[in-house]
């Protein structure tokens, strides 16, 4: 039986590496729309493999210099509302170190199930940014009394929210966690209310409603559980936008053929996935 999995992980690995899907819900039996040798996309996975390296390098030396836990996290959580401000949350998907990991690596041993709906209901991301927050306030304030090392508190939550984001990733989909991440939904919001001020938005994908057949195939290769092909001209509900409460089920509202969604990783899985070239980036 382990010798069966084993083989099954190798071959996972080498098609891969070959060219699959980076991220497909369907599992990875499904064959890639578009030619795999799309150098962008190649340089993009690439990127990610070392960056996940880098943060497991980055982690297993904070274990005797704890300082750069601190200095990971602070930095990386900068950066991402830095970015977020100007690009959404493209920092999520293009330079987040976590984030290379989950879709480097993680995504070998994914299920790739969808979350449920409810799991990034706005109340959930901020209870989990709170608990984050509190934990890590309370950790640092403590460290400080007793004189020990600040980064200690870092390292314990940067450990903790990996585990999770690895465990998540396992039993749903790879970037489960990013769907609640703190420092995404401080991402996503800065980025709401600096366009609320005037700001252009980020990059979003657009959809030809002529051209969409609502067969749904941009839906199950989205790591954000979105569904771009409903945004052609439809009631759209926005499981996850973070200025958009409306109960459990989320707010409903007409959209008008731009995936406008907070959380949307500039990724354009959804473009390539598209069988009557429907979507396409606002940017291209
Ligand atoms: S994959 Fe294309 S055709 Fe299918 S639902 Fe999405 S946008 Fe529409
Ligand atoms: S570009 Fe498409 S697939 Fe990627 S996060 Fe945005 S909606 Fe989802």
């Amino acid at each position: 039986m382990a010798g069966e999995r084993t083989v099954r992980l190798v071959e996972r690995l080498r098609r891969v590496r070959g060219g699959d899907p980076w991220f497909d819900k369907r599992g990875l039996d499904t064959v890639r729309r578009r030619p795999v040798d799309d150098e962008t996309i190649e340089r993009r996975r690439r990127r990610q493999r070392y960056l996940g390296v880098a943060f497991v390098g980055l982690l297993v030396a904070a274990i005797w210099y704890p300082v750069l836990a601190g200095v990971g996290v602070v930095g990386c959580a900068t950066a991402a509302v830095g970015v977020g401000a100007v690009r959404g949350r493209f920092y999520c998907n293009h330079l987040c170190p976590r984030g290379g990991l989950l879709d480097g690596y993680v995504r070998l041993f994914s299920r790739g199930k969808r979350t449920p709906d409810w799991f990034n209901h706005p109340l959930i991301r901020v209870v989990v940014a709170a608990t984050a927050f509190g934990l890590l306030a309370t950790g640092i304030r403590a460290a400080w009394r007793q004189g020990g090392s600040l980064g200690v508190p870092f390292l314990t939550m940067l450990a903790v929210s990996t585990l999770v984001a690895v465990g998540l990733g396992v039993v749903y989909h790879q970037r489960a966690w990013c769907q609640v991440c703190p420092a995404g939904t401080l991402s996503h919001a800065v980025h709401r209310i600096a366009e609320a001020l005037g700001r252009d938005p980020a990059p979003r994908v657009e959809v030809d409603a002529d051209a969409c057949v609502d067969c749904g195939r941009c839906g199950t290769v989205c790591r954000q559980d979105i569904n771009p092909g409903q945004y052609a001209d439809r009631e759209v509900t926005d499981h996850g936008d973070v200025f958009s409460w409306g109960g459990t089920e989320g707010a409903t509202r007409e959209a008008d053929g731009v995936v406008d969604h907070g959380d949307c990783l500039q990724c354009s899985a959804c473009v390539e996935e598209c069988p009557t070239d429907a979507l396409s980036f606002d940017a291209e």
